[in-house]
């Protein structure tokens, strides 16, 4: 039987926590113990601190956990964040230099050139970067790891699988983002019912930068980032979960549409409890993917492409969907613990 490790979450009552909680219920490796968040939650169980907003009920195994404030100690093993980034940057600074494992969603240090920015089935080797962050820190056995921006999350994996295939010269994206994304409460109903909104604060610019350090190259130094550049335009939409992307792309080299389909359907995946099989699902039917029909695929972990069609400005052009909550937030959490533990990191 596999080891089992005990698991705190910070931001634990937020859209991405509550997440954490309900991916988690079941997990072979992970236990949770220990729940934290702000003041307003700090002190009462988490059923009474949280208010509930995904299908189904609060699991049974957090119902009645005390919610502690954001610092350490926590009694566990591995600490999960999901804070806000105005809060994460010094709480998960003050867990890593205590000593744990700190595998964290927001935005604070993702772009850190000692800080691993991990999509597990393609850039594993960057984490090689805890070493260099442990000695530069002077943090002992703890480190921080981050995954990617919800967005970034559903384009990293076919821009991979382009680029390692053909290089990729360049990307035009636009980002079709759901309500989730923006947290609890989030955007108000007057302002996205029957609308689209053409601005997410501070969303442009990581998805125009994160997608060239996931595929940069591990150096002894750092990361020697990928060389294309990236056009972004990010919008909220009337979707409650699973961020859609069309995306237009050059390429380096000449392709025909039946390599470029091939080179994301045989994207590897990789042997993690969470990385789905296959990593990348490309659909034929020309009117998918969609979220409503497709964000749950691999249990919300898969990428679904569609759309792949040569384009008369651009090389190709295709439609990429994740779910933002699994895929873009807990799931790719809970992949990079896995992968650590594969790694013996922990
Ligand atoms: P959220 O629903 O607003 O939840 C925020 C969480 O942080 C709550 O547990 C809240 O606790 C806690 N918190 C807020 N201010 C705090 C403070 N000053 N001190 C301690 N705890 C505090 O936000 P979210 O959508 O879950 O997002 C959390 C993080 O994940 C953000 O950095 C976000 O950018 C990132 N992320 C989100 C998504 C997504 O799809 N939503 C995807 C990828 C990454 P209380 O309930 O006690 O206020």
């Amino acid at each position: 039987m596999a080891k089992r490790y005990s698991v705190g979450i910070l931001g634990a009552t937020g859209t991405v926590g509550q997440r954490f909680t309900q991916l988690l219920q079941n997990h072979p490796q992970f236990e949770i113990t220990a729940l934290a968040a702000s003041d307003r939650s700090a002190g009462k169980p988490y059923s009474e601190a949280c208010a509930w907003k995904l299908t189904g009920e609060i699991p049974e195994n957090v119902r009645d956990i005390v919610v502690q404030a954001i610092e350490p100690p926590l009694d566990c093993d591995i600490v999960f964040s999901s804070l806000p980034s105005n809060v994460a940057r010094e709480a998960e600074e003050a867990f890593a230099r205590a000593g744990y494992p700190v595998i964290s969603n927001s935005s604070s240090y993702r772009m850190d050139e000692d800080v691993p920015l991990l999509i597990p089935e393609i850039n594993a080797d960057h984490l090689g970067l805890i070493e260099i962050q442990q000695k530069k820190r002077g943090y002992g056995k703890g480190f921080v790891v981050t995954n990617p921006n919800c967005a970034v999350a559903s384009i990293a994996p076919p821009l991979a699988a382009l680029d390692r295939k053909f290089g990729l010269e360049s990307a035009v994206v636009t980002t079709l983002q759901a309500i989730s994304g923006a947290g609890y409460p989030g955007v108000s109903s007057m302002d996205i019912t029957d609308n689209v909104l053409p601005y997410i604060a501070g969303e442009e610019p990581k998805v125009e930068i994160e997608a060239q350090k996931i595929l940069g190259t591990f150096t002894d130094g750092g990361i020697e980032k990928a060389d294309f550049a990236v056009s972004a335009q990010c919008f909220r939409v009337d979707v409650i979960d699973g961020h859609t992307a069309s995306v237009r792309v050059d390429l380096k080299q000449t392709a025909t549409m039946e390599d470029v389909v091939a080179a994301m359907r045989e994207f590897p995946s990789l042997d993690l409890h969470s990385s789905p099989k296959p990593f990348i699902e490309v659909l034929d039917e020309p009117s998918r993917p969609q979220p409503r029909l497709d964000r749950d695929r691999g249990d919300g972990m898969t990428i679904t492409v569609g759309r792949v069609f040569p384009d008369n400005v651009f090389d190709y052009r295709f439609v990429s969907l994740s779910h933002n909550t699994v895929r873009g937030a807990a799931g790719s959490a809970i992949l990079n613990a896995e992968l650590l533990i594969q790694r013996g990191i922990i």
